[in-house]
């Protein structure tokens, strides 16, 4: 077996630190990533985790050439807000959900995401969920109660393992009602009645449907097996939903780990909220690509702060993504014989904790240097694949049309030829921003001090970063 040529270092929201990288078999990587809810259109912020938990498949598939890299991402098609959609809409649930699903295909897409190898709808694991209460029950871990089944949060003495939560501590702050049936505050609902006119299957405890947790682990065990090697998410998703899941695999499977790393992506904002719908600051995909932005500008501006940090989504963001990619586009156009190969610096920043602001700095000095296979082979690992592409250019080509702007207004000046100079401006402008949008003001400012230094002017604006000659 191919030893990878550096390790990969995750941090393990479990462990509480970042942990050397193993799979847990010779031949095969599973992970697991929880996905939308399908009953509207999902937002950028929903494409955070889609983005980097791709990121971290592609590492994986150039580590581990001899591994068959297997994935799994739910659709949750049966939720209070699907059927309410349905009713408001007097559509039927399908109708609803089927559209949703296919807006999601579509913007993952767009994004450069690689479609999972096992994308499950709860719907088609109900089967499987009744198995698993089936066997929590008959070790003690769940109980019926009222057509509903809890899992008795009691009977698992590892709970808390995923999300260090301390339950004590919250019943006392808590004061939700407990419902009756319940036999301790902290019991998860697996299985809940359905009214007439509701959608339900026929379980043992009556015909019901699902709680949401119970889908992740019957999907798990179904697709990818008892313990996964990677389990990934948004950090809102930490607690319940991670520890709940855990607590089902693990007692339904004596003691077997759900998971051996899990992961939790940061949330992106937009003005001051976390982006979400319930808030209405949303932005989607397929509004941008109406805008005239790119796929590849999007996920490249998700990229420009580490994956567990927080990332405002600005227009700034996009119009120095753009930038970026502009610059690599054109260098990669002179040289298009140049042979791909992986940088080992770029390999190191990206392995060490999926550490994107690290790497794509990495990628601007490659760019700089004018080493166009380094720059092409180590961003295909990021999913940019410059080869297969045959470039448009949108309405917004802000990139490329700003920098002969500036040329023009350079060499309009001072009657110089100052375009090696653009370049170089240009890619240190879109490390600020990368390192802005990281929370690194410390980098931000010693570059914008350099510059400064050789007689440039930064001005942020509202547009994004434009600079001026002194
Ligand atoms: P949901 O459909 O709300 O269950 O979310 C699907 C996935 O997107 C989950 O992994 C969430 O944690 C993640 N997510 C939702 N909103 C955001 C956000 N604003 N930033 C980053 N991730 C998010
Ligand atoms: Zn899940």
């Amino acid at each position: 077996m191919t030893a990878p040529s550096t390790d990969i270092r995750l941090y393990d929201t479990a462990a509480r630190e970042k942990r050397v990288f193993a799979p847990a078999n010779s031949d095969r990587i599973t992970m697991y990533v929880c996905g939308p809810t399908v009953y509207s259109r999902a937002h950028i912020g929903n494409f955070r985790p889609e983005i980097v938990f791709d990121i971290l498949r592609r590492l994986l598939i150039h580590q581990y050439p001899d591994h068959e890299i297997v994935t799994a991402r739910n659709f949750t098609d049966i939720d209070d807000k699907i059927m309410d959609r349905a009713r408001t809409e007097d559509r039927t649930i399908e109708d609803v959900t089927a559209e949703a699903e296919g807006w999601y295909r579509d913007d993952a897409a767009a994004l450069g995401c690689l479609a999972p190898t096992f994308a499950p709808r709860a719907t088609e694991t109900i089967g499987e969920m009744i198995a698993m209460m089936e066997a929590l029950i008959a070790r003690g871990h769940a109980y019926a109660a009222e057509g509903h089944v809890l899992f008795d949060v009691a009977s698992d003495g590892d709970y808390g393992r995923v999300s260090h939560r301390d339950l004590d501590q919250m019943v006392a702050g808590s004061r939700v009602e407990v419902a009756p049936y319940k036999k301790n505050a902290h019991d998860f609902v697996m299985w809940k009645p359905s009214a007439e006119g509701q959608p339900g299957w026929d379980s043992p405890w009556g015909r019901g449907r699902p709680g949401w947790h119970l889908e992740c682990s019957a999907m798990i065990e179904k697709h990818l097996g008892r313990t996964i090697d990677i389990h990934g998410g948004g950090q809102d998703l930490i607690f319940p939903h991670h520890e709940n899941e855990s607590a089902q695999s693990r007692c339904a499977h004596d003691g077997a780990p759900l998971a051996n790393f899990w992961l939790h992506n940061g949330f992106l904002s937009f003005g001051k909220d976390k982006m979400s719908k319930s808030v209405g600051n949303v932005v989607t995909v397929d509004a941008l690509l109406a805008a005239g932005h790119r796929g590849e500008t999007i996920r490249l501006a998700m990229l420009m702060a580490h994956y567990r940090q927080p990332l405002e989504w600005t227009e700034d963001l996009l119009v120095q993504a753009k930038a970026t990619l502009d610059r690599w586009y054109r260098l990669i156009e002179k040289k298009p014989a140049a042979e791909a190969s992986v940088d080992l610096e770029f390999l190191d920043a990206l392995s060490n904790d999926l550490g994107t602001p690290a790497a794509l700095a990495r990628l601007s000095s490659l760019a700089r240097s004018k080493d166009v296979g380094a720059l092409k082979g180590s961003a295909a690992i990021l999913g940019f694949n410059f080869d297969a592409q045959e470039r448009v250019r949108g309405p917004h080509a802000l990139g490329q049309g700003q920098s002969v702007r500036h040329q023009q207004r350079i060499s309009g000046a001072s009657g110089e030829n100052h375009g090696a100079d653009v370049a170089a401006i240009d890619s240190l402008i879109s490390e600020r921003t990368a390192a802005k949008a990281a929370r690194d003001f410390a980098t931000a400012d010693r570059i914008r001090d350099e510059l400064a230094a050789d007689g440039i002017l930064l001005e942020d604006g509202p547009n994004g970063t434009t600079w001026r000659r002194t």
